[in-house]
């Protein structure tokens, strides 16, 4: 049996907020998007994948979606749900035996879902993955001024509808066609049901929740309750004259470091921690060294930038351990004053955040006191 999967990412996410399209938040260090998308290119049965986003994010669309296993298109949305779902199905390709489509808000679907899903709308034309209600129902009467309950509803007919649902191709042709003149629909079944189709309900999952709210993007996170670790190094030459800057902290000393920027190693070797621990990059790569505008960029604002990526792709610093090996002079009186600059900027408290002093036994150019080194330990959760 070939597949294929219309993963439908239409919307701009107005009922969360903000300027980013909700579809496109990132729980766990990868957007909602790629988690839908992974999900249906996981499945063994899926030959083919399209994505349907808003027209101004189909330029962007190879790269939102990332690599996949299989073929993908990115096509643009219509107005309402049922454009987008046909715009996605006429680039579904003639191979397509059962096509299941899925939104893009919903990105904890199982194989198991998928599974029952695709067998369903093999043997019954369509098939919806649902859960019974487990809620008392009430109707009600609602006005600005009151709500009123008005009856209580049997709830044994009920089931909450998810996705996927898949479709035999001449079904989901049918109901394609039946949209365009039917009244906006929320799903494909309902305009199964209006072009006079059965549709099977097999079981869902009540972890396949649909991210809606701002509030369901933070218990999306907290759901994910992985870690990262990241490390960094840094070295710099000493010279004399140069100020010794460690966290924007002065360290009063008669040579510092020699750099394109202020020399921080303490910044750096953090900044390529939080990075590589968020798997975006390295200080290399964002500030490049051949780019006149970090030319003595302050480490503290460099720190403070990647911070702001890891923070973006849903994540926030546990803790910071960091070693600076120098041979002279003294840091252990400076340490307090560097661990509270970089507590502040990690967005933790200061018992989170270590930094010790090390000198280098005379040893190599670091003993010599030709260069200043730093190490760095991150620690990242996601973000709640
Ligand atoms: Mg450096």
């Amino acid at each position: 049996m070939y597949v294929a999967a219309i993963i439908v990412a239409g919307g701009r996410g107005a009922r969360v907020g903000g300027p980013v399209p909700k579809q496109l938040l990132e729980i766990g260090g990868e957007s909602i998007l790629r988690r839908s998308v992974r999900a249906c290119d996981g499945h063994p049965l899926v030959g083919e994948l399209v994505v349907v986003v808003p027209e101004e994010l189909v330029a962007a669309g190879e790269a939102l979606v990332g690599v996949t296993r299989v073929p993908c298109r990115v096509v643009a949305g219509g107005a309402r749900r049922q454009d987008s779902v046909r715009a996605g199905f006429e680039a579904v390709s003639n191979a397509a035996e059962i096509v299941i489509v899925h939104d893009a808000a919903r990105p904890f679907v199982t194989r198991d879902v998928i599974d029952r899903v695709i067998a369903a709308a093999a043997s019954v034309g369509a098939a919806v993955p649902a859960i019974p209600v487990a809620d008392t129902v009430k109707r009600a009467s609602v006005s600005d001024q009151s709500r009123v309950v008005l009856k209580t509803v049997p709830r044994d007919e009920l089931w909450l509808a998810q996705t996927p649902q898949g479709f035999r191709r001449d079904v989901l042709a049918r109901a394609v066609a039946a949209g365009q003149s039917a009244d906006e629909a929320t799903d494909e079944a309902r305009l199964v049901e209006v072009a006079g189709g059965t549709v099977a309900i097999v079981d869902g999952d009540r972890r396949n929740v649909k991210i809606t709210t701002s509030d369901d993007v933070t218990e999306a996170r907290q759901r994910m309750t992985s870690m990262r670790a990241g490390t960094g190094y840094d070295l710099h030459q000493l010279v004399e004259g140069r100020p010794l800057v460690l966290a924007g902290v002065d360290v009063p000393s008669t040579k510092g470091p020699l750099g394109h920027s202020d020399g921080d190693v303490v910044c750096h070797a953090l900044t390529d921690a939080v990075l590589g621990a968020a798997g975006a990059g390295d200080i290399g790569q964002m500030f490049p060294n051949t780019d006149p505008q970090w030319k003595n960029a302050p480490g503290l604002d460099l720190l403070a930038r990647a911070l702001a990526v890891v923070h973006a792709r849903g994540w926030v610093v546990v803790n910071a351990d960091v070693t600076v090996v120098l041979e002279t002079p003294k840091l252990a009186p400076h340490l307090p004053q560097v661990r509270e600059a970089l507590a502040a900027v990690l967005g933790v408290g200061v018992d989170a955040v270590t930094v010790k002093g090390k000198t280098n036994e005379g040893v190599d150019a670091v003993g010599r006191g030709e260069a200043i080194a730093s190490h760095a330990v991150v620690l990242l959760g996601a973000k709640a």
